[in-house]
């Protein structure tokens, strides 16, 4: 048997300690590799997010924000209170010259976490949302009263429904003092839909029956329930009402088709001014206001202040 020498064990253990460092290297190159797979992926992953939750508050706050339109500063202020709710802060806002357009950019950096190494502290994100206010078409919600076809004036107040001798006139059905009946004739159903709203969709285009009578005792009821609602302090004038407020009504812009119906051209909303008056000399009045609203829209529907908000971009 040869002899193993001191030569051939010195060598054996260099061989075995290189095998060690070189499995050493390699793994350290591993663990790079795979941290800075974590530290790219963690980045990434916080950009992406930064630059959903900017565009997530851009749409919010345009949205939001036309609500406030026509009026620029109320919109401008309400857009921004958004972003400032959903940690957006930096919303700038343009309103059209017609005021029915209403833009807003919202921008904002966030802090990185592995990237700093390679000298990027931060990373920005802006999007840009826009909206425009389309005439409304189609909506639930309708009280069941008419509006004559005209040009409405901006918190002027209009009678929605006649006192007996007062009514609308020739063109219309002699005697119609205003009331429509959406589920059906009868005070009942006139006096469910005045509270709440009727229930069915009603569209541009669309032949309402009309009902005769004065129903002076369900006009008061019904109108009333609304007014009562309005908890609002201070309560709703057309200088300042709460979106959702009760005493808004849906009105149907109508022109009068045959004897027993008209047809819908449009719609408008009107705050409740009042109800007054015993038996014949019952009526109601509103003060026309603008409103946004959700429903059918379209960009060439006949304007009467009543708006649908959709997202253009
Ligand atoms: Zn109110």
């Amino acid at each position: 048997m040869k002899k193993i020498t001191r030569k051939t064990v010195k060598l054996f253990q260099l061989m075995v300690k290189e095998e060690k460092g070189s499995a050493l290297v390699l793994m350290a190159l591993a663990l790079t590799v795979l941290l800075s797979s974590v530290a790219i992926v963690t980045d990434v992953g916080i950009a992406y997010l930064n630059k959903i939750q900017v565009a997530n508050a851009a749409d919010a706050a345009v949205l939001a924000g036309a609500q406030g339109l026509p009026d620029e500063t109320k919109a401008t202020a309400i857009a921004q209170a958004y972003g400032t709710r959903n940690s957006v802060p930096n919303i700038n806002v343009e309103v059209a010259e017609n005021k029915k357009e209403i833009q807003v950019t919202a921008e904002r950096s966030t802090n990185l976490l592995f990237a700093r190494i390679m000298g990027y502290n931060t990373t920005r994100a802006s999007a840009q949302a826009r909206v425009r206010l389309e005439p409304l078409t189609g909506v639930k919600g309708i009280v069941p009263l008419g509006i004559e076809e005209q040009t409405l004036v901006f918190g002027e107040t209009y009678v929605l429904k006649y006192a007996a001798g007062s009514d609308p006139g020739d063109e219309y059905h002699s005697g119609w003092l205003g009331i429509l009946a959406l589920q059906g004739p009868g005070a009942k159903l006139y006096e469910e839909d005045l509270k709440y709203g009727f229930d069915q969709e009603v569209k541009v285009g669309d032949l309402l029956d009309i009902q005769t009578g004065n129903i002076s005792g369900k006009t008061q009821s019904g109108v009333q329930y609304r007014i009562d609602q309005c908890k609002h302090t201070p309560t709703c004038t057309p200088d300042h009402y709460e979106k959702d407020c009760a005493k808004i009504m849906l009105v149907p812009m109508i022109r009068p088709y045959g004897t027993k119906q008209v047809q819908v051209v449009g719609f408008a909303a009107f705050l409740v001014d009042a109800v007054a008056g015993m038996g014949n000399e019952n009526y109601i009045t509103g003060q026309f206001i603008y409103h946004t609203i959700s429903g059918d829209s379209s960009p060439t529907g006949k304007d009467n202040g009543i708006y649908v908000p959709r997202l253009i971009q």
